[in-house]
């Protein structure tokens, strides 16, 4: 199978951040920054790095930017270069273009341009971090929507030793355990039977209210 190539415009905290880490994951990078000194920084962990200010047309065409499977817009501050690329980025036809907004209103005009997914991450980054300060059970929470999220809790001493069948998750709370991560092993959709043992991460899927009153009882 064909590597996935992302290509990441604006290398600053965030985008380099991302960049590196799809490197890690085996993909092939091309960073892209009007700046040649971040540029040039980036260049020894990337696939490739190129100086090019996205929001000119023929500076993308040239880039080959259609190419990419998947176009990530990390333009931190400069929120009219970052809606001007992505229009670019939408016109000349790329097939995913992912883009990180500053601003709910940004984030609107984003989604009326037409982009494919629209990234708030500090935003989401302090939703997580408040969530796990308030719940030290709570290791992760992704939110799936308003309404809906996954959360990782961990299987405390007053969990653990019973089976799923004996907490009823579902029926005294509505939220259930999709996975259980056990050291190195991961439970994917356990049974009713299986039993949790101490240091056991259950994965919960539900809404929020549910998955925190859950949480709450296992305290
Ligand atoms: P962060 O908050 O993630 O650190 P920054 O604002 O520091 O974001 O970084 C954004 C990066 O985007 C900078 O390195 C900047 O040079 C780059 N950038 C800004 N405008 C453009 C543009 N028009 N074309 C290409 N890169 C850009």
């Amino acid at each position: 199978m064909k590597n996935t190539q992302y290509a990441v415009i604006g290398l600053g905290r965030f985008g380099s951040s991302l960049a590196k880490e799809l490197v890690a994951l085996g993909h092939e990078v091309l960073g892209v920054d009007k700046n040649a000194n971040v540029a040039d920084e980036m260049s020894a962990c990337l696939t490739h790095t190129l100086v090019a200010d996205t929001t000119d047309e023929e500076a993308l065409r040239a880039i080959g930017i259609r190419n990419m499977d998947c176009v990530v817009v990390a333009i931190g501050d400069d929120i009219q270069a970052s809606i001007l690329t992505s229009i670019l980025l939408k016109d000349l036809g790329v097939n995913r273009v992912v883009v990180k907004a500053l601003s709910a209103l940004h984030g609107k005009v984003l989604q009326r341009i037409g982009v494919d997914r629209v990234i708030y991450p500090e935003r989401d980054m302090g939703v997580r971090v408040a969530n796990q300060l308030v719940s030290p059970n709570l290791l992760d929470f992704i939110e799936l929507s308003d309404e809906y999220a996954i959360a990782e809790i961990s299987a405390t001493g007053k969990l653990a030793r019973h089976s799923l069948k004996e907490l009823d998750t579902r029926a005294k709370y509505g939220c259930t355990i999709v996975a259980i991560n056990r050291e190195k092993e991961t439970i994917v959709a356990p049974s009713a039977e299986e039993v949790l043992h101490e240091g056991d991460v259950m994965v919960i899927i539900g809404t929020n209210e549910q998955i925190d009153r859950f949480e709450r009882s296992a305290n």
